[in-house]
């Protein structure tokens, strides 16, 4: 092999597990080696060597019998959102300390189905609430990009895994951009599909209605071939859209109508909204979107100005929903069925009071006050069922643009990741940060996040930044077929941060 095994992404080890060049088990080792030589990034919350091990090698037994499915020995990791039977599953919260799920997930048992190698669990913000990773009850991931910075979040573990190469791909959950986000801080590849397409059975719920899972990987193509793997009606999940089993990886390279081997994406109409370039995004950010919008123009795409009036309102709108369903959803956490219990009560109440003072961390606790608050009798109708209504014309609005453009682009955030830290003290900076992902999330549209670049100057130089695609529902294929035809023309994927070349 000339390239480092941990260069290597999903669609490449396939190919090398195929030839024989490569075995499962030389792939699970060499990662593991380098999980415990890049401990300092925090990414993962635990790993379980033997296991992988063991799995690698029944992958590669099954590979000598015969079976030869694309994702056969693939090793990869979870967002720690996911229950899991054989490892711990925290969700980023002491609440869950030593908490060992009877089930899998359907995502996580479905990858396993498909021969995958799960290596462990990735870190990640506290029952997904927020935006940098730092909410996580067990330390901060760092970005390695920069050290000083944090990775995104909520599937931060997830992103700094990928982009230090210590797995050629993860699972994520969006519920408001934490597929997306931290895809475009740690310059990856993530896509979040739309609502209903991967199972939420055995996804910790933060707020129901907004919850998916997506993988996040380095290529457009890797990404399609893992979620072609863990999407699919369950009828564990009431909320999962029956559809037939869907090829993204043959959507993905199916060519356009008026597709020219010079120009692929002939004939797609890229809808830019005026409401996703303010004043106020950063310099670096706008310059690298730009660019990546004219790369589009040159392979064959048509820009198109449309407008999501509402935008800005998707900030309030998701900061009420979404705390909302996270109240109810957290309601079960209360010493009794799962996790931690206070070690001293006096009676129920004392207990139920203590363990969740005990086990949720502030973030949580902020958002448990607030959806207590909006949901409460009084104030019901001024704010959750007036977001409702919010929620139901931003999904409106998009629909108006999708007459008039095929697939929406803009950023992602708008600025590269920040210091670890630097907004630790301000709940309301991390909120408005979402303003570029929430829109997507109300609408229950898919969208993605493809490396574009760096900031070339300023602060945040050399960090990456991402370009985001949101697809009408169901144009998972339209997305990655345009990230893909991108990806051919640019590297800025295959960029990997300094110290992962070690
Ligand atoms: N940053 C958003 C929040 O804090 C989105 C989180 C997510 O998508 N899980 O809620």
């Amino acid at each position: 092999m000339s390239a480092a095994l941990h260069d290597l992404g999903v669609a490449e080890l396939a190919q090398a597990f195929a030839s024989r060049q490569v075995s499962s088990v030389e792939a699970t080792a060499h990662l593991l080696s380098r999980a415990t030589a890049h401990e300092h990034l925090g990414a993962w919350l635990c790993i379980d060597a033997d296991a992988a091990l063991a799995q690698a090698r029944n992958a590669d037994s099954a590979r000598a019998q015969g079976n030869s499915s694309p994702l056969l020995g693939v090793p990869l990791a979870h967002k720690d959102i996911f229950v899991t039977r054989e490892l711990p599953t925290t969700a980023g919260s002491k609440m869950l300390a030593g908490y060992r799920s009877p089930f899998d997930a359907t995502v996580v048992a479905r990858l396993a189905a498909a021969g995958t190698v799960t290596l462990g669990k990735l870190s990640c913000d506290e029952f997904a609430m927020g935006s940098g990773n730092e909410n996580s009850a067990w330390g901060p991931v760092k970005n390695p990009w920069d050290l000083t910075r944090v990775p995104g979040g909520s599937s931060g573990g997830s992103a700094a895994a990928v982009a230090a190469r210590l797995v050629p791909a993860a699972t994520g959950t969006d519920t408001g951009g934490s597929i997306r986000q931290p895809a475009s801080f740690s310059g990856v590849t993530g896509i979040k599909p739309t609502y209903g397409v991967c199972s939420r059975f055995g996804m910790i719920a933060f707020a129901s209605s907004l919850d998916q899972a997506g993988p996040m990987a380095r290529s457009a193509e890797d990404c399609a071939l893992l979620l072609g793997a863990m999407s699919g009606f369950d009828e564990r999940d009431s909320t999962s859209v029956q559809r037939p089993p869907q090829d993204y990886a043959a959507l993905m390279h199916t060519p356009r109508a008026e597709a020219t081997a010079a120009q692929p994406l002939k004939g797609l109409r890229v809808g830019l909204p005026r409401e996703f370039f303010p004043a106020a995004l950063s310099a670096d950010v706008d310059h690298a979107v730009r660019e990546a919008l004219a790369e589009l123009e040159k392979l064959g795409a048509t820009l198109v100005d449309v407008s999501l009036p509402r935008t800005e309102l998707s900030i309030p709108v998701y900061y009420i929903i979404a705390p909302a369903e996270a109240s109810s959803n957290l309601s079960r956490f209360d010493g009794v069925r799962f996790g931690h219990r206070a070690a001293k009560y006096t009676d129920l109440l004392d207990m139920y009071k203590k363990t969740r003072a005990e086990g949720f961390g502030p973030e949580v606790k902020r958002r448990i006050m607030i959806g207590s608050y909006v949901l409460s009798h009084g104030y019901y109708d001024a704010y959750y069922l007036q977001a409702q209504k919010l929620r139901r014309m931003i999904a409106d609005d998009f629909q108006r643009c999708f007459t008039e453009c095929d697939v929406i682009a803009g950023p992602v955030a708008p600025s590269v990741a920040w210091k670890l830290g630097g907004q630790n003290d301000d709940p309301v900076a991390n909120y408005l940060a979402d303003i570029f992902t929430l829109p997507a999330s109300l609408a229950g549209l898919p969208g993605m996040s493809v490396p574009a670049g760096f900031a070339a100057c300023g602060e945040g130089a050399g960090m990456p930044v991402g370009l985001q695609l949101i697809g009408n529902y169901f144009q998972e294929g339209a997305l990655l077929h345009a990230a893909h035809a991108f990806q051919q023309a640019t590297d800025w994927h295959r960029r990997a941060p300094q110290g992962a070349a070690a």
